[in-house]
């Protein structure tokens, strides 16, 4: 073993539970521990890595933007971020975009956008409604939004003007709206709840409640957002269209970047309402540009959705041939395997020796996220690998 894990036992606060791992190198898929084992890595940086590590492409491009101009700050314009905001509005049914560093900071920016749109357009209304195993971040606005109370209690009091409600109950949504109510904000699977999937026509009911009641739509797709799902965006799969919606995790690639993205009649900042020293700046965005432009037209989101079938088709033969499988849950290629017992954190760790990298995102359930370019020969080694680790864990 290095010395890696007694220097951050040392040096680094102790916030993180790791693996214990020091990956040190990544090419599409496959990642390389410092001892030099070989991982198929399934959790792709939290579904983060859209085009696996070390994507030749998106590093020259990385390459290029850092020898030409990385940053600027928003007090100029940058080319690359309107071609960034130019591509995602095209391909989205958002008017406008603006730019920050990571999904909490995506979502703290559409809460202030909501708040003031609210404010002007309904009597001061100020209060959102979110959803309990919701996940919307780690700042003070978005632990208040996320429906995990053991995220905020540490921490004081909380930014009051949140209401939750379970997710998927469309009539306890209706019973919390009220007069101070401006906008609803809810993931359209909740990613890190435990991969769990709107039931049948929630999301539709969600959209008709806030047409009814001119309440805003905000849908956090930091997670299900940029391909992962199978679609570009989750809510195609809705037949929907969010007022606001939010982008992180997988929009650069790996390279840190988030985006607000809003209809017209929702875009209400003026100048000096919101800003961002590094939101959006060059470097971000050149790779963001190039990461978004492979998912869109290079073919890397239809990979995901036949990959993730693919996955989708193990799974159910798991579910037949192992007792201790419950079933599985999840679109493109976010999903999850669900077991009867709280088996998750054996399996990760066994499949972890074995060389696959996964999640245990619930005590039974465990997340496959891998990168969206991931090969059909990838995910049948995974497969195997897995059969075998259940086996075991399970025999
Ligand atoms: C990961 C995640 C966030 C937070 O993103 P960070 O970049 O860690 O701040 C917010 N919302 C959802 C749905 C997420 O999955």
């Amino acid at each position: 073993m290095s010395d890696v894990p007694q220097l951050e036992s040392t040096y680094h606060m102790q916030m993180f539970r790791r693996m214990p791992v020091t990956l040190v190198r990544g090419q599409g898929t496959r990642v390389w521990d410092d001892t030099g084992k070989e991982y198929l890595d399934f959790v792709a940086g939290i579904a983060v890595d859209t085009l696996g590590h070390a994507d030749p492409g998106l590093a020259d491009v990385i390459a290029e933007q850092a020898r030409t101009l990385v940053h600027v700050s928003n007090i100029f314009y940058s080319e690359p971020q309107v071609h960034l905001a130019q591509l995602l509005v095209e391909h989205s049914a958002l008017d406008q975009v603006f730019f920050v560093n990571s999904g909490a900071e995506a979502n703290e920016g559409a809460i202030k956008l909501a708040r003031k749109w609210g404010i002007a357009n309904r009597q001061g209304a100020y209060e959102i409604i979110a959803t309990n195993n919701g996940f919307h971040g780690r700042t003070l606005a978005t632990v208040a939004a996320t429906g995990t109370p053991r995220y905020r209690e540490p921490f004081g009091p909380q930014l009051p003007g949140f209401t939750f409600v379970d997710y998927g109950d469309i009539e306890a949504m209706k019973a919390a709206t009220t007069p101070q109510t401006c906008a609803i904000l809810i993931e359209p699977v909740q990613g890190e709840g435990g991969v769990n999937m709107p039931p049948e026509g929630y999301l539709q009911a969600v959209r008709k409640w806030c047409d009814e009641q001119g309440l805003l739509l905000i849908l956090d797709e930091v997670q299900t957002g940029c391909g992962r799902t199978g679609t570009l965006w989750a809510y195609e799969q809705a037949g929907i269209e969010p007022d606001i919606m939010t982008l992180a995790k997988g929009l650069g690639g790996g390279v840190p970047i988030g985006a607000v993205l809003a209809k017209d009649h929702a875009a209400v900042f003026e100048p000096g309402d919101h800003g961002s020293t590094f939101g959006g700046n060059p470097l971000a965005t050149a790779a963001a540009l190039y990461v978004m432009r492979q998912v869109i037209e290079g073919g890397v989101a239809q990979n995901g959705q036949e990959r993730g079938e693919q996955l989708a088709r193990h799974f159910s033969s798991f579910e037949d041939r192992f007792d201790a499988v419950a079933g599985h849950r999840g679109a493109g290629l976010l999903r999850a395997l669900v077991f009867h017992d709280e088996i998750a954190g054996d399996v990760v760790g066994k499949a972890l020796q074995a060389g696959l990298i996964l999640n245990a995102v619930r005590p039974n359930a465990v997340r496959f996220m891998p990168p969206l370019n991931v090969t059909a020969e990838e995910i049948d080694q995974a497969a195997t690998i897995l059969e075998g680790v259940i086996a075991e864990v399970t025999g």
